[in-house]
């Protein structure tokens, strides 16, 4: 059991122990900086969701920070202005960072692939497969102290788990190699939907907490 679960477990929070097993980025060299990451991103073209592009959309914040957002995929506003969560969700996801005692441009917001996937579908597993290094390319640079799994896509893939979000969320489980704490939180369009589960957001957010103090 990981330092983390064996300290939840001593406060009282309920714990699952899962972990990622995804691979460290293979696609990328270690000596790639956010500038030519970027720019590889802005001209990928490894699945079709580049023919129906208006733009890639890279990451937006603070690109040393120890919080990490990670959402699905950039929706019609994200894919027009070239930056994650600046819709409807967006701003419901500004509120959550708000209430971690955070504004948006202390964080960092990233999605787990870079272009809109067409009418907002969920994304196909191509599609996440092929965008994947940039992520972990991210994270790697990034370093962040704990991981925010922005619903169901982002949480699933980051703990490579077909488990549903909420059994996913509620508890502390940890990303890669490294560690590092990651909790899984319900998507603010899903929230957008359902308001009354707003309440289990918050209630995550007391574990994110717990952990960063
Ligand atoms: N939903 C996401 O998951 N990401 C965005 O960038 C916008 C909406």
């Amino acid at each position: 059991m990981s330092n983390i679960h064996k300290f939840l477990d001593y406060i009282g929070i309920q714990t699952y122990v899962l972990r990622s097993t995804i691979k460290p980025a293979d696609k990328i060299s270690n000596e790639t900086n956010w500038v030519e990451l970027e720019k590889k991103v802005s001209h990928c073209k490894d699945c079709e969701l580049h023919k129906t592009r208006t733009q890639t959309v890279f990451g937006y914040g603070n690109q040393k920070s120890d919080w990490l957002f990670i959402g699905e995929a950039p929706g019609e506003d994200e894919d027009l202005q070239g930056e994650p969560f600046v819709g409807k969700s967006g701003r419901l996801l500004n509120e959550v960072i708000f209430s971690l005692g955070l504004e948006r441009e202390e964080v960092y917001i990233a999605n787990i692939i870079k272009c809109r996937p067409p009418d907002n579908r969920y994304p196909s597993q191509d599609e996440i497969q092929s965008c994947t290094t940039y992520l972990q390319q991210q994270i790697k640079m990034i370093s962040p102290k704990i991981i925010i799994a922005v619903g169901r896509a982002a949480a699933q893939h980051l703990l490579d788990t077909d488990l549903e979000i909420g059994k996913l969320r509620g508890t502390a489980h940890s990303y890669g190699t490294e560690s590092i704490p990651l909790i899984a939180i319900y998507h603010p369009g899903f929230l957008l939907r359902r308001p009354s589960q707003k309440r289990k957001v918050w209630s995550d957010l007391q574990i994110v907490k717990t952990l960063m103090q």
